[in-house]
């Protein structure tokens, strides 16, 4: 790349070694939400952060636990077939493997940043999915590029632009299926490397709070920075969140602090919903941002739950 970069004029030296692209694919409904979402494609694309080469690509199917039998929507929209993921092994297991797998491709070498289009695939899937399950991840997941934040800056484009568009943006024809984990991932690849082609330095532009570690279920849940400002109560599993949300008031979610939330959001993928703790006792008062499919009569449909103050 660096002759194409000095033909071009534009090149940047890239303060990572190597790029991680992923693109996971996860268990989905037509028009609802399925909780728990589970990953059941996990793919990665790696590229040479000095060279822009595409070197060598990972995938494996992921068995989901909770929804094992995929809808034909989620068939139809990835491609991914019901053996593909009856044959495929757990989120654990596929983590190991794409650590091998990295450390055998970069020979344990070098820094690296891993590359994502949006923020979903670090910030809520893989995030939620680990914490729910009690999975460790390694800590590169952390931190991510969020390829839309330099693209955007890059080529402009109001409004939310999807990975294809913006493949298309940049110049570049849309290779393989829409929707199919690895072929994302490798289209996000291509626009990475051609945005650094462009000269654009990639810088991370996201990134979690530190994790705490898993808690025991007596303990009281362990309030956390969160990303969004507040603190957040994320870590709980499942059965202390539900023990939690029955003993937790019922908050009004129309409220002073500031109702739906456009800059989180909530597992569910929807903006957070703002409330306040309406109930007499310590926490009267109080604001919070919690899932954003809360209904009066439903409740929330995932367990996102932050405090504001
Ligand atoms: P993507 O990386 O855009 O292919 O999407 C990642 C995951 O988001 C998919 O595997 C689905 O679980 C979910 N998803 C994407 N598009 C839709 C949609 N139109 N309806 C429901 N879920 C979707
Ligand atoms: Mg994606
Ligand atoms: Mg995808």
């Amino acid at each position: 790349m660096a002759a194409i970069m000095a033909a071009r004029g534009q090149g940047q030296v890239q303060d990572f070694d190597f790029f991680v692209v992923v693109d996971f694919e996860a268990t989905c409904v037509k028009d609802a939400r399925i909780f728990p979402q589970e990953i059941i494609e996990f793919p990665a694309v790696l590229v040479d952060g000095a060279t822009g080469r595409i070197e060598s690509a990972f995938r494996r199917y992921v068995r989901p636990k909770h929804h094992p039998v995929l809808t034909e929507f989620c068939r139809e929209l990835t491609g991914i077939r019901q053996e593909d993921v009856d044959g495929g092994v757990d989120l654990g297991e596929a983590l190991w493997m794409h650590d091998n797998w990295l450390k055998a491709a970069t020979a344990g070498a070098g820094s690296l940043a891993v590359v994502t289009w949006g923020d979903w695939d670090c910030r809520t899937m893989l995030e939620s999915e680990c914490r729910f399950k009690g999975i460790e991840k390694p800590s590169y997941f952390d931190r991510w590029i969020n390829l839309r934040v330099p693209f955007q800056a890059a080529l402009g484009g109001g409004g939310r632009v999807t990975l294809q568009e913006a493949v298309r943006a940049a110049g570049l024809d849309w290779e393989g299926r829409l929707h199919c984990g690895l072929d994302d991932a490798r289209n996000t690849a291509r626009l990475l490397v051609e945005l650094m082609l462009r000269g654009v330095k990639m810088t991370i532009t996201g990134s979690l709070a530190p994790s705490p570690p898993i808690q025991q279920k007596q303990q009281p849940p362990q309030l956390l920075t969160s990303p969004c400002g507040g603190s957040s109560a994320l870590a709980t599993p499942l059965i202390q969140q539900k023990q939690q949300q029955q003993q937790q008031p019922q908050p009004h979610m129309i409220s002073p602090c500031g109702g739906t939330s456009a800059t989180c959001f909530c597992y569910c993928r929807v903006p957070t919903r703002g409330g306040v703790v309406s109930m007499p006792g310590p926490m009267q008062g109080k604001c919070f941002f919690g899932c954003g499919n809360w209904t009066p009569a439903m409740g929330p449909v995932c367990p996102y739950f932050v405090w504001t103050n």
